[in-house]
């Protein structure tokens, strides 16, 4: 059975020592996103800005991690470069079962390293080692050196940065384990900030699973439910990718940085297109029956030898959106070409991709010039876009450091701030109107998966505040308690809330198992009250006016609706947050 209270390494960089902390509140925060809050209000420092060595880098897994499939995520916390406030992101690959079979709920890293370092833990040990030779190296180069120097296969997870976050973009990716990322609000500035290349967690420990019949029997069923359901068709073999046509044929994908919502030269780089031209293989989060991850390759010519030289690429819908439409390329392998400079740069490939569209429109309508991109961009050109992606990595003039920081600071200083596509944070790949635009603009991770606006748009086509609302905070909290166990959200269709109590009864959580909804709505809390309390203001989000010309299916974005949404939505996470939404109407009467 699992242990009811949480065990967490806590390491000080500084110093490359550690110590184990036993923490209650498995009955209330559950895990991942709940823990971290946790542990980021323990650890935190809210009045001291992001890169402050004090400032805590938490990971986190959750009480299901181990004993259930798609239990793969690992939820990062960290005070973030893109906004100085609290900031999750979450990723698979083989870090949870890493960190579960280490023997840890969390690890929670403070401090900073003298020189830049790798950090290796494990059930039994702890080491920093100086890695000063792969200062400046690409992020797959430093993981082929970190595979080297750190043996061990099994559960090993690998996370490293590459050279944005040693540059402190706040657009740095912490890449895990090659194929998955924590992408979004600077992680990997988060860890370069401590002097941190790489972390290694080996995951060299048992755990003891649920003895007799019952465990497994459920363990199977919920197993079948993975694979016998359409969520092989829907993830393993369509994917994703499959939006990209979808979304054009509703207008509602965002194409040349917003510009258009449809364009028939996307069938170039639909999921059709990349499973027939490009698709190698597919792979997966450790223990994940699914495999959703698509693998494509692109091909590298080295003329002076004659030979070639062939690279994987994951590639999804948001990528492909942010690398291909938002940029106009429509060839597959161009954006795949696109995608792997933008990985060995260790860009967050999200707000690169809609960043260069911004810049791309900027440099279009004179408001930047050669002096500022470096490189003449323009929509559709590849080479030009992988030459400035490595600009943006290496921060290479003040133009590129500026825009690293997020494409609303460099509109701030050079104009253009009218046509930023950033909701918050640069957009996902959405363009379904009023509901998901207020949904990322507000959410508290300015996430597409903070709750499903985007699927809110498409079934309802009258305007409804109260009703959009009422769904954004009720979906915002049953995700909120997925990302707690930790889920992959694929995996929502069949984690309901029954299915989860009777998993978490079957390794002993049955408090927890009988209080989900109310674990839920307190966590759903603790997260905006941290969020407001690193200075998240919602009244004063602001969405630039291209977002307000967008054509979608149900015609042009409705002005009033969003203004009034967006007001209503900041009022109830106001209220989330437990503080009054309106104290002056209070005071007058
Ligand atoms: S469905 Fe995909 S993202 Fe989710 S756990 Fe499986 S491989 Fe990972």
């Amino acid at each position: 059975m699992i242990r009811d209270h949480f065990k967490i390494l806590l390491v000080d960089l500084a110093t490359g020592k550690g110590r184990i902390e036993t923490l209650d509140g498995r009955d209330t925060v559950m895990g991942g996103s709940g823990l971290a809050a946790m542990l980021f209000r323990k650890y935190g420092l809210p009045d001291r800005p992001w890169d402050d060595p004090g400032q805590p880098l938490i990971f986190t897994i959750g009480p299901l991690t181990g004993y259930f499939p798609l239990m793969s995520k690992t939820v990062c916390a960290f005070k973030s470069p893109y906004h100085d406030q609290y900031a999750e992101s979450h990723a698979g690959g083989r870090s949870a079962l890493s960190l579960r079979f280490a023997d840890y709920d969390g690890l929670v890293i403070r401090g900073k390293a003298p020189s830049l370092s790798c950090l290796s833990i494990g059930s039994k040990h702890l080491d920093l080692r100086d890695v000063h030779f792969l200062r400046g190296m690409d992020l797959l180069k430093t993981g082929k050196t970190l595979r080297r120097m750190y043996h061990g296969a099994g559960h090993r997870s690998i996370l490293r940065i590459g050279p944005a976050g040693e540059n402190g973009s706040a657009m740095a990716c912490i890449n895990v384990d090659t194929y998955r990322h924590f992408g979004r609000l600077g992680g990997g500035a988060a860890m370069g900030a401590k002097n941190l290349k790489g972390i290694v967690i080996m995951g060299d420990g048992s755990f003891p699973l649920p003895e007799g019949k019952a465990y497994p029997r459920l363990f199977e069923e919920v197993y079948r439910k993975m694979t016998d359901t359409d969520m092989m068709e829907k993830y393993h073999n369509s994917g994703t990718p499959i939006n990209m046509a979808v979304l054009n044929g509703i207008h509602a994908l965002p194409i040349r940085n917003l510009q258009k919502t449809s364009d028939p030269d996307i069938e170039g780089i639909t999921g059709e297109t990349f499973a027939r031209d490009t698709l190698l293989r597919n792979a997966a989060c450790a223990g994940c029956p699914v495999g959703c991850i698509h693998l494509g390759f692109v091909r590298e010519r080295f003329m002076e030898e004659n030979r070639y030289l062939y690279r994987q690429v994951s590639y999804d819908h948001e990528p492909i959106f942010a690398a291909g439409a938002m940029l106009r390329v429509t060839d597959a392998f161009s954006v795949l070409s696109i995608l792997d400079t933008m990985e060995r740069e260790g860009l967050d490939v999200m707000s690169a991709g809609v960043a260069l569209a911004w810049a791309t429109e900027a440099f279009e309508k004179g408001i930047v010039s050669l002096k500022e991109t470096l490189v003449p961009l323009s929509f559709g050109d590849k080479k030009a876009y992988c030459r400035a992606v490595h600009h943006l990595g290496a921060a290479s003039n003040e133009f590129y450091a500026l825009l690293a920081q997020g494409t609303l600071k460099a509109a701030r200083r050079y104009g253009g701030a009218d046509f930023a596509c950033v909701l918050g944070q640069e957009m996902g790949g959405y363009a379904t109107g009023e509901v998901f635009f207020v949904s990322q603009a507000l959410g508290l991770r300015h996430s597409h998966l903070d709750a499903g606006g985007y699927s809110y748009d498409q079934k309802n086509k009258e305007p409804d505040v109260a009703g959009a609302v009422r769904f954004l905070v009720q979906d915002e909290q049953a995700r909120v308690l997925l990302t707690s166990l930790v889920s992959c959200l694929f995996a929502r269709g069949v984690y309901g809330n029954e299915v989860v109590s009777e998993c978490l009864r079957s390794i002993g959580c049955t408090t927890l198992a009988d209080r989900l909804p109310a674990v839920a709505g307190d966590i759903q809390q603790l997260r905006w009250k941290i969020r407001l309390g690193t200075g998240f203001d919602p009244h004063a989000v602001t969405i630039p006016k291209r977002f307000f010309e967008v054509e979608t299916w149900r015609g042009r974005i409705d002005a009033a609706y969003l203004e009034a949404l967006k007001n209503a939505y900041a009022d109830a996470i106001v209220a989330l947050a437990g503080l009054d939404p309106n104290p002056a109407a209070g005071k007058s009467g």
